[in-house]
């Protein structure tokens, strides 16, 4: 178990982390969320020790990440945002190089190296320069770099950047297996991608953590947050008329933009209005001309998130 208290990251009078507070538990991945500059990796960081936070603590399975560095780095291993791979090595080198510096035992060490190459499918490439590699390989490498030694907790910073599609989604595989036999916490800037591979989803913006959540649990979140805009062919009255006869339409609001009319609304808990929605203008001869869910991207549920604690007091 790894519990983060009142974490406090500054550099100048500028707050990279702020009273960030989370327990992460045993055998689940957890993903860490936010657009860049969000604090992920300067937490990431702290928590594995590479540096010192302003203020708060950290501890690993009880261990103080400042106080008993070795006691709590034997349990992680982490996959830093640019991995520290040394060009000149061959894969299998460089594998053989890191095991030691985690002080594998001399007699595991070939075993241990073998078992990580397996695992990060670097079998045909193991005798090649790290130099030589696609990025997609580099970061098996980086990955394979973190299993070593079995740490219980494996951390990884944006470990699917830079990476195309198909090695995304190998990358994405590989870290739901690891979450099999390890924790795992990884950061991303990609909604889709948590929610794909976590169990849990902390949000993190401008370096506080804004919500925490199963990604079941946030998918309902934002389902109630979320908006409906509508463009038609008709008039502003028609229109409203329409909207207030529709069960399921909560609020709406709806304007005139030169030739169209423009609507937004919010959907009761739980319902779907586009069908209903769809037959009734149908049937006013109201055409549609668009028609799309907002509230998708990052940026706009993070502003809902942060927001609603405020927009429930109003209610
Ligand atoms: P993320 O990984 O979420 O993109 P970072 O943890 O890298 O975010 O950065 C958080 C904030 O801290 C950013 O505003 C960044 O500019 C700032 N920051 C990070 N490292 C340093 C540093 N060494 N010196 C000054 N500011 C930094
Ligand atoms: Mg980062």
């Amino acid at each position: 178990m790894i519990e983060i208290s009142h974490l406090v990251k500054t550099y100048g009078g500028h707050y990279a982390v702020k009273d960030l507070s989370a327990t992460i538990r045993d055998g689940r991945i957890y993903g860490f969320l936010g657009p860049n500059g969000a604090g992920k990796s300067t937490t990431m960081n702290i928590i594995t020790g590479y540096l010192a936070p302003t203020a708060g603590e950290v501890k690993i399975d009880g261990h103080d990440i400042m106080k008993e560095p070795e006691a709590a780095k034997q349990e992680i291993g982490y996959l830093p945002e640019v991995p520290p791979l040394y060009q000149d090595m061959t894969v299998e080198e460089y594998l053989r190089f890191a095991a030691r510096l985690k002080r594998v035992p001399a007699g595991r060490l070939a075993g241990e190296v073998e078992r990580c190459t397996k695992l990060a499918g670097l079998e045909e490439v193991k005798r090649r320069l790290i130099a030589n590699l696609s990025k997609g390989y580099k970061q098996r490498v980086g990955l394979a770099q973190a299993v070593l030694g079995e740490p219980r907790t494996i951390i990884l910073d944006e470990p699917t950047v830079g990476l195309d599609p198909k090695q995304m989604i190998e990358m994405r595989e590989l870290i739901r297996s690891l979450g099999r036999k390890h924790t795992v916490i990884l950061s991303s800037h990609i909604l889709s991608e948590v929610s794909a591979v976590c169990d849990e989803i902390l949000i993190i913006s401008r370096g506080e953590l804004v919500a925490s959540d199963t990604p079941q649990g946030l998918a309902e979140k934002r389902k109630g947050a979320l908006a409906l805009k509508l463009s038609v062919r008709g008039s502003r009255e028609a229109l409203e008329e329409t909207l207030r006869n529709l069960p399921g339409a909560e609020r709406f609001s709806v304007r005139q933009e030169k030739e169209e009319t423009v609507a937004e609304i919010h959907e009761s808990a739980g319902q779907d209005i586009r069908e209903p929605l769809f037959y009734a203008l149908a049937e006013k001869k109201m055409p549609i001309l668009s028609m799309e869910r907002s509230g998708e991207s990052l940026e706009e549920i993070f502003l809902q998130l942060t927001e609603k604690t405020g927009e429930e007091e109003r209610r």
